[in-house]
């Protein structure tokens, strides 16, 4: 899927736009078959494309972002809105087709069967993922005290290995010394790993909020487990057909 919006009346727009700080051909937003990822991309436009009030030339768009063409004045819209005319424009061409031939009825409502169905790989792949980087965080965790654990333990046994009243006092003191010192080593270590592995798994959520939406109306599913939404058969939010018959 992919579209145009500008100012230009010719054909060369998907969606036209008549405002004087929008470009001829401004932007486009289109989908990343790969990621399930819909994006926009700013065309040259001379205003430049403006999401949630930062300009950007390229953006992974959530279905609500406040999308400003040429800057003040400009034009403003979400995608929800852009797919929205889409739709309407879509449906008076097949309405047009339908009277051409002369068709009775309504048309066959259209289902999202197949592109429901890639939704899974996005969803187990998810799920996948993030209890990978949080296995991760979590032995990172346990190197957090298991060297000063052990070293604990064997510093506290030096004294009734060997029976001598100094080792006794020294190893006393240089036990609980010794401990300290590799425990914070040993945060400073595990604390850029953990930070590593923690914006990972943010990085990982953000992507999963951007590709795992309804193929309609690309509106969030949120942690809705895949099956239970096959189940369901539609989309909680445009009622979008996922299933055949349902
Ligand atoms: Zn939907």
């Amino acid at each position: 899927m992919m579209l145009t919006i500008g100012r230009t009346v010719s054909g060369a727009n998907t969606m036209r736009v008549s405002n004087n700080v929008v470009s001829g051909t401004h932007c486009k937003i289109f989908l990343d078959e790969k990621s399930n990822i819909m994006y926009i991309e700013d065309l040259g436009s001379t205003n430049g494309t403006y999401v949630n009030g930062v300009q950007v030339m390229r953006y992974a768009l959530k279905v609500d972002d406040n999308i400003l063409l040429g800057g003040d004045g400009g034009y403003k819209t979400t995608l929800r809105e852009v797919l929205k005319y889409v739709e309407a424009q879509q449906a008076a061409t097949h309405s047009l087709d339908d009277n051409a031939q002369n068709k009775q009825g309504v048309a066959a409502e259209r289902t999202y069967v197949e592109e429901f169905a890639k939704l899974k790989d996005i969803y187990d792949s998810y799920q996948h993922d993030t209890l990978e980087i949080k296995d991760k965080l979590n032995s990172v965790m346990m190197w957090r005290i298991i060297p000063s654990s052990i070293v604990a333990v064997i510093t506290a046994a030096i004294p009734f290995v060997i029976d001598a009243p100094e080792v006794k006092r020294f190893m006393t003191l240089g036990s609980a010394l010794l401990t300290l010192i590799i425990l914070l080593i040993c945060f400073k270590v595990t604390a850029k790993m953990s930070h590593k592995y923690n914006a990972a798994l943010l990085k990982r959520q953000e992507d999963f909020q951007l590709s795992y939406v309804c193929p309609k109306c690309r509106s969030d599913f949120g942690n809705r487990s895949w099956v239970a939404l096959h189940h369901k058969g539609f989309c909680p939010a445009c009622k979008a057909k996922f299933k055949v018959g349902s």
